[in-house]
C-alpha cells in the first residue's frame, strides 16, 4: 500500500499494491483503496484517485493529469444532457 495525493485533484489516495499497467485495474470493489498509480505510455507514473483515473481519456499523458483538477470540479456540472 502507498500513500500520497492524487496527482490530479490533490486529495489523500491510499493505492493499492505498485504501479499498474494501463487500464487494467478490473473490478473495484472498495478494498483496494481509493486509487491507484499509473504509469502512462511516456514512462511517467501518476498517483490518481478513481474519480480521476474515470475521467482520463484513454491513451492519457501529463496535460490530461493536469487538467484533472478543472475537470474535477466541472464534473457536476457537465452531467446530463
Ligand atoms: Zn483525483
Amino acid at each position: 500500500m502507498a500513500q500520497g495525493t492524487c496527482d490530479g485533484c490533490g486529495r489523500a489516495v491510499t493505492a493499492a499494491g505498485g504501479v499498474a499497467n494501463l487500464w487494467t485495474f478490473g473490478d473495484r470493489d472498495g478494498s483496494e483503496g481509493t486509487g491507484m498509480t499509473l504509469e502512462f505510455e511516456d514512462g511517467s507514473t501518476h498517483l490518481l484517485c478513481y474519480p480521476c483515473i474515470d475521467a482520463l481519456p484513454d491513451g492519457p499523458t501529463a496535460a490530461d493529469v493536469e487538467r484533472l483538477e478543472r475537470v474535477d470540479g466541472e464534473t457536476s456540472r457537465l452531467v446530463g444532457p
